[in-house]
């Protein structure tokens, strides 16, 4: 019989020791952490993402400073803006909203952000650290910001007391945010992993053997219960909206329920936990920067 993991439950306790320790900050120090967000153009999904961003950080006692910019605005004018965000001490994290306008280079952008303000966690400068890591404890500690969706994903398999260490572990997908970071993440914990891509040829048999299987395509249907192991642990990042203006997943939740240990629904699976590690990684990056924590 499967367990559903749920992002919400866990989502909501990280929040409530995020919001606790905001609001002892506050009262101790009277320092506010404030998180700056910039959207570029009209996209209807950016400004959704951008809006929940903000009120999580609003119920976690963190301040946002929003920024709206043109989908004309010259690429120039968007790197001065984080030039200048970079220099103001009361700004903790700073987030540019992707996708960005074909003609601003989203590498030119991450580049920019402060590395002590990369809420994302996407700057080369901490993509280097996470790749440097020794082990995963010690990473932890050094305060460097982690990509979201990847540390969320590692904060569920914790909160369910799934073990890592030694397991097959298969990744569907190698993008910088999502499959790359997060093998590196496993890794760490001493899982065995294979990535899987577009080009791979025998994907179906490293699924096959993996104990856990994290599809993070965009690619609806792409996993189905004839292909897992039994007690497979899935972790499914995929959002793909339906015909029917749902919500899905990549992975066929009917039938791989069917032979799952754990399972991650679609919604409410990893998605809240994206929001709520950037609301840890603003907490850990403006402690850190401000000298409250010494790491
Ligand atoms: P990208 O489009 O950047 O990457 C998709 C990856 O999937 C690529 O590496 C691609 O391979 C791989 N892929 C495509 N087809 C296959 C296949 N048949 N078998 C194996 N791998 C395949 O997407 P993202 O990483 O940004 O996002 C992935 C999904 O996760 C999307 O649905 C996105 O919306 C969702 N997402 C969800 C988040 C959440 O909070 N839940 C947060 C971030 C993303 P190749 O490199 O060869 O092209």
């Amino acid at each position: 019989m499967y367990k559903i993991i749920d992002g919400k439950i866990v989502s909501k306790k990280i929040r409530e020791e995020i919001q606790q320790k905001t609001s002892a900050l506050y009262k101790d120090k009277s320092v506010k952490l404030k998180l700056a967000t910039i959207l570029v153009g009209n996209d209807p999904a950016s400004k959704i993402y951008i809006k929940n961003k903000i009120n999580a950080c609003s119920e976690a006692g963190i301040e946002s400073e929003h920024i709206d910019l043109p989908a004309t605005t010259p690429e120039s004018e968007l790197l001065g803006i984080i030039d200048k965000l970079n220099g103001e001490v009361e700004i903790d994290g700073i987030l540019v909203q992707l996708p960005l306008p074909s003609h601003i280079s989203a590498d030119k952008v991450t580049d920019k952000i402060s590395p002590d303000k990369d809420v994302d966690g996407f700057h080369p400068y901490n993509q280097g650290r996470l790749l440097a890591a020794k082990d995963y404890d010690s990473l932890i500690k050094s305060g460097i910001p982690i990509p979201c969706t990847p540390y969320g994903c590692l904060k569920l398999l914790e909160y369910y007391n799934i073990d890592i260490s030694g397991k097959r572990v298969a990744i569907l997908g190698r993008s910088n945010i999502v499959g790359k970071p997060l093998s590196l993440l496993f890794l760490l914990k001493n899982a065995t992993v294979t990535i899987c891509h577009s080009k791979t040829k025998d994907a179906k048999e490293i699924i096959r053997e993996a104990d856990i299987v994290v599809c993070a395509t965009g690619k609806r249907g792409l996993l189905n219960g004839d292909m897992v192991k039994e007690g497979v642990v899935l972790l499914d990042v995929g959002i793909n909206r339906g015909e029917d203006g749902k919500i899905y997943g990549d992975a066929d939740f009917e039938s791989v329920k069917e032979k799952a240990s754990f399972i991650t629904p679609v919604p409410g699976g990893v998605g809240p936990m994206t929001i709520t590690m950037l609301l840890y990684n603003t907490l850990t990056l403006g402690l850190k920067r401000r000298g409250i924590i010494n790491i």
